[in-house]
């Protein structure tokens, strides 16, 4: 590496190309690295679950079975662990079908404003026992939009049970869905006028801190995993959420201040023709 950096500094075509080869193999070296890490992280998080099940297990085979009451409780704690493996396994399976572009996305003529009622009215139960008010804003005039309806829902519940599980009793959530200009960006001058939707979930919880925030949408990240689990996630909402809004030509952006709260806004692509092509 050192002596084709030698020469090729200020000169050389050749050695340029022998620089490019190298970067290359280190960029190859990244992504096994990373998944040599998404392996080992998938092997822990079914591992755990697993474990608990196990010694809930031995626990009712070794005389809890005769204390009814007791044998309830192994057997719920069990059958909840269940419930996060399929959860999680079902995550995986949705993140490798985005990954390998498998997902198909059909797209449907969608009503925002009832959408995000929607989202709401699925969350009422939670937001009522944890005193948590939500507010739905939605700019005058919006037109129908082009979207896989259930997958968008799904990035919207990914999000909204984001702030519920973050954010302490009494708090507030704020969904805002509006319009902005699209970033210009070069020749394409044919759609620099379009806008994009916008939509954003607010929350007034614990925030994040800044040291985590830009390893937030890697898959398994969790700023506290005690935490996350307990809540019942499994670390890879966020990173559904961007391939689904990627899938779609947006993007994803988070915004965070620690004990103040959070802020993901998406776009998406709000002309008929082009969401619909
Ligand atoms: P999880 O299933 O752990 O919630 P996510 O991918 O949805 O996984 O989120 C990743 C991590 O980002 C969470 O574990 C949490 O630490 C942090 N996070 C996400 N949304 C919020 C939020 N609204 N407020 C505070 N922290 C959040």
């Amino acid at each position: 590496i050192h002596s084709s950096k030698g020469k090729g500094a200020g000169s050389g075509s050749g050695s340029g190309g022998t620089i490019a080869v190298l970067q290359d193999v280190t960029g190859q070296e990244k992504l096994e690295q990373s998944r040599r890490e998404f392996v080992a992280n998938v092997s822990h998080e079914l591992r755990t679950p697993l474990t608990t099940i196990k010694s809930y297990l031995e626990a009712l085979e070794d005389g809890a079975l005769e204390e009814p009451q007791l044998a309830g409780k192994f057997v719920s704690v069990a059958r909840n662990e269940t419930d996060r493996m399929i959860r999680l396994v079902t995550d995986l399976l949705q993140l490798s079908r985005l990954d390998s572009k498998q997902a198909i996305i059909s797209k449907e003529s969608t009503d925002v404003a009832e959408m995000l009622d929607e989202v709401a009215d699925r969350f009422s139960f939670q937001l009522e026992q944890r005193a948590i008010t939500i507010d739905i804003e939605v700019v005058p005039g919006m037109k129908e939009i082009m979207l896989d309806r259930d997958r968008i829902d799904q990035v919207l519940d990914n999000l909204v049970s984001n702030a519920i599980k973050y954010t302490p009793e009494g708090g507030s959530i704020r969904i805002h869905a509006g319009l902005v200009a699209r970033a210009h960006s070069g020749d394409q001058t044919g759609y620099s006028e379009s806008p994009l939707l916008e939509i954003s979930v607010q929350d007034n919880g614990i925030g994040i801190p800044k040291k985590d925030l830009s390893r937030i949408f890697e898959r398994f990240y969790r700023v506290d995993k005690a935490r996350s689990r307990n809540m019942g996630g499994t670390g890879l909402g966020l990173s559904i959420a961007r391939e689904i809004v990627k899938a779609h030509g947006g993007t994803v952006h988070l915004d965070s201040e620690l004990g103040a709260g959070t802020r993901v806004t998406f776009t998406l692509p709000y002309n008929q023709e082009e969401a619909a092509g």
